[in-house]
């Protein structure tokens, strides 16, 4: 438990309100875990501002008297970035959750940073519209959230992370400013672009208040199919892996409304089944599966059908109506949930040009099978169209680092990125040097040093305490 300077408490709870100021450990303890379980720090509290000018108020109180802060928003981030570490304070965004009517004109959607995902998706529906983008914990992560983790999901393919989908933004910095960049212009070259620069910065630089969106319009028709493949032998490496990337590489030369292509490999089929109490899929003994999503103004079935006649496919289950394309989904979806039931999860979220994911898988089961103690799991799956791969590992502890290390080490050993879409956070601090220059490093550092000199926002994500 840390405690906090009782003037700040004061100062905090007349800003915000005694109700959303909280420092009981029993009211500030859901705050401290991550959704892993695998972070876990102490809190001097937790103060729930509602609007952007409480949010100034507190931030300004507390570089007053030198008081880290730790944004929150839904807590779905994977790599421990939105936790508290060592007595910062949580500064939860939920109640931003204002949500403006759709400007069908501008094609745009104003949102509060608290507001989440599935209530932002559900405006924009209303109005025939959709966001371009989507991940399973829709629930729950915010759009603040997911400015700050430039997250991505499984319409990346189509429509690109959040960065893309981003028209403006307001935000809050460490001493109290708020700039305001929410007129959505195409065209603004008025100097440099600081709403480009908050996307994935981790809440490290400010603090997000309020997102304009780009909106895409509803299309007329969407089909989904999970679809069996065999293992892709003559290629290099992995064979399911190797047989996803094939078919994907030909599903988009064909397929111009193909929005997703998710891999799923016989581990965690198996699991999800199990755990979900999911049918069997279509060819049970497949290499690999693709869940992949085709939307169109026309329907696109007659096209999908002739994509799929690929050698390597080898059974495929299509839906075109809500109920059953998400009971198709939910193959892909409860996987993120059926790891978690096997233990505390190891997150490692790493890219690679698409020619090298299938050696690197291949790599991968090698040195684990060697390294990993042998009541361990090893569940891969991910974004296969934008070369994503997650790779999940449940048996080390929490603390321990070591394949991690080895996973990270071979991603960087086969030309991939340590981080895909989920950031570094304090997961993957010390390698964030492994994987930028030094003076890639050195700019970074600046842009931190010019934006919270004082080192109070998010301190411990992405960089040292010291630095
Ligand atoms: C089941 C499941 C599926 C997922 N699938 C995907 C996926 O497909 N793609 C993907 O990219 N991610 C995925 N994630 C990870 C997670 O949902 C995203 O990283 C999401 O963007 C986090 O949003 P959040 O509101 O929960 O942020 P939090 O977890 O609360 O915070 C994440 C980071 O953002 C910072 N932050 C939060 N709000 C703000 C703010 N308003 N201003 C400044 N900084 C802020 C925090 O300090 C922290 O560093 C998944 C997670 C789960 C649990």
């Amino acid at each position: 438990v840390a405690t906090i300077d009782p003037r700040l408490g004061r100062e905090l709870t007349a800003i915000v309100g005694e109700a959303h100021c909280l420092l009981e450990p029993e009211l500030t303890a859901p705050y401290c875990t991550d959704w892993t379980g695998r972070f876990r720090g102490k809190t001097t509290g937790v103060v729930r501002p509602a609007d952007t000018a409480e949010v100034a108020a507190v931030l300004t109180a507390c570089g007053r008297v030198g008081q880290p802060v730790v944004p929150q928003g839904g807590n779905t981030g994977l790599v421990g970035g939105g936790v508290p570490r060592d007595g910062e304070l949580v500064l939860s965004l939920r109640r931003l959750h204002s949500l403006a009517e759709p400007d069908g004109e501008a094609g745009v959607l104003q949102a509060g940073a608290g507001t989440t995902l599935a209530a932002a998706q559900a405006a924009a529906a209303a109005a025939g519209f959709e966001l371009g983008i989507d991940l399973a914990a829709r629930d729950s992560a915010t759009l603040g959230g997911m400015v700050a983790t430039n997250a991505g999901g499984i319409h990346v393919l189509r429509h690109g992370p959040m960065r893309a989908r981003l028209a403006g933004v307001e935000a809050v910095s460490a001493d109290g400013q708020i700039v305001r960049r929410m007129d959505g212009l195409v065209k603004d070259n008025v100097g440099y672009d600081l709403t480009g620069l908050l996307v994935g910065s981790e809440g490290t630089l400010a603090v997000v208040t309020e997102v304009l969106l780009r909106l895409v319009p509803t299309p007329e028709r969407r089909i989904t199919a999970l679809v069996g493949l065999a293992g892709a032998t003559e290629h290099e490496g992995q064979p399911g892996v190797a047989a996803a990337v094939t078919v994907t590489a030909a599903l988009r030369r064909h397929l111009p409304g193909l929005e997703a292509a998710e891999l799923i490999l016989p581990a965690g089929m198996e699991l999800v089944c199990r755990h979900a109490g999911l049918p069997r899929p279509p060819a049970p003994e497949a290499a690999a599966w693709l869940v992949i999503e085709v939307a169109d103004s026309r329907d696109p079935t007659e096209e999908m059908a002739a994509a799929l006649e690929h050698p390597l496919v080898l059974d495929a289950a299509v839906a075109d109506s809500e109920g059953p394309r998400s009971r198709l989904w939910a193959y892909r979806e409860r996987h993120t949930e059926a790891i978690s039931s096997l233990g505390v999860p190891h997150k490692l979220d790493v890219a690679f040009p698409l020619g090298r994911l299938a050696a690197f898988a291949a790599a991968l089961e090698v040195e684990l099978a060697r390294a990993a103690p042998p009541e361990s799991h090893l569940i891969c799956f991910g974004h296969v169209g934008d070369g994503n791969l997650h790779v999940n590992l449940v048996g080390p502890a929490p603390e321990d680092t070591r394949l991690d290390d080895l996973v990270l080490r071979l991603t960087l050993a086969h030309g991939g990125s340590i981080s895909a879409e989920h950031g570094i956070g304090q997961a993957k601090r010390a390698w964030l040097h492994q994987a930028r220059s030094a003076a890639d490093v050195a700019w970074m550092q600046r842009v931190k040093g010019a934006f919270d000199p004082d080192g109070l926002l998010n301190p411990g994500v992405l960089f040292d305490r010291s630095t």
